[in-house]
């Protein structure tokens, strides 16, 4: 299914003579949403010819819980290396993967950093078999060719935003867009590694840098998953006036910094931007 875009009225965009649409990434699929689906789809067929894949997360990550639902839809065994140690009652994201089948298994934090280095993949290679490697967050080439069909959906926008934690789905947005759009993306983890990572996806995937692209530092609100009274606010007064309720880990941090920028007047009055609502 394409995602809808429908568009808000929020006067603090209008009165600046700027139009705001929302892109539905999180109505794609109720188990699959948003870019974890556009990043599985191109890696399901080599994960059903391995039978087996194995990923990396955190103890919440979308990711991690994404796969387990792909391997138990569309039939694949799935592992799940989280950081960190074990945890019972395993929290909600831990305890659906485990539902779908995923078995999961737990790294320290010190060889958690380590987790591409051959060593570390040998020792799991050892325990679980042959696998096909899903790194963090799921973004690897296959992930940003689904996330340039993002960018391909969406002519007509002038600016187009979404949320960076890899980077894996502005790397396709952005070569997705056609000439004269560009697309912008909000890190929300702290420090300036994100413009690296995106330019590293895009290389792996294209061999080079594509399309016009930049990264908001600002909106990190502290670091990944960390919350103020600001950005709660925020989300509230979202809910309130659109109905829709941002997630506080991604599309929150997105949207307010799209309004400050709107507010800084850093767009051009006419402007069309289009804020992917990424899951
Ligand atoms: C995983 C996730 C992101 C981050 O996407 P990247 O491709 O890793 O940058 C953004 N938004 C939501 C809702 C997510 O679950």
């Amino acid at each position: 299914m394409i995602s809808p875009v429908v568009e808000v009225a929020d006067d603090r965009f209008a009165r600046r003579g700027l139009r705001l649409f929302l892109k539905r990434d999180d109505l794609i699929h109720p188990e699959l949403p948003g870019n974890k689906w556009r990043k599985l789809k191109h890696n399901l067929g080599p994960a059903r010819e391995a039978g087996t894949v194995l990923t990396f997360g955190g103890a919440y990550s979308n990711h991690v819980r994404a796969t387990a639902a792909a391997g138990k839809i569309f039939g694949f065994a799935t592992i799940g290396v989280i950081r960190g140690e074990e945890h019972r009652p395993l929290n909600d994201s831990l305890a659906f993967a485990e539902r779908m089948g995923m078995r999961l298994t737990y790294l320290d934090r010190a060889s958690y950093r380590r987790k591409h280095e051959p060593d570390v993949l040998a020792a799991l290679r050892r325990d679980w078999g042959d696998f096909y490697l899903l790194p963090e967050g799921g973004s690897n080439a296959p992930a940003v060719r689904g996330c340039e069909e993002l960018g391909e959906e969406v002519p007509g926008y002038d600016v187009v935003c979404c949320p960076c934690g890899t980077g894996g789905t502005l790397a396709g947005l952005a070569a997705g867009l056609g000439p004269g759009q560009r697309a912008l993306g909000f890190s929300v983890l702290k420090g300036g590694f994100m413009d690296g990572e995106v330019e590293r996806l895009q290389r792996e995937t294209y061999g080079g840098r594509r399309g016009a692209w930049r990264v908001e530092h600002g909106f990190h609100f502290g670091g990944y998953a960390k919350r103020t009274p600001e950005l709660d606010a925020f989300i509230d007064d979202f809910a309130e006036r659109h109905g829709i309720v941002l997630d506080r880990i991604y599309t929150a941090k997105m949207m307010s910094g799209v309004l400050a920028l709107a507010e800084r007047g850093e767009f051009r009055e006419g402007t069309r931007i289009l804020a992917v609502i990424t899951g």
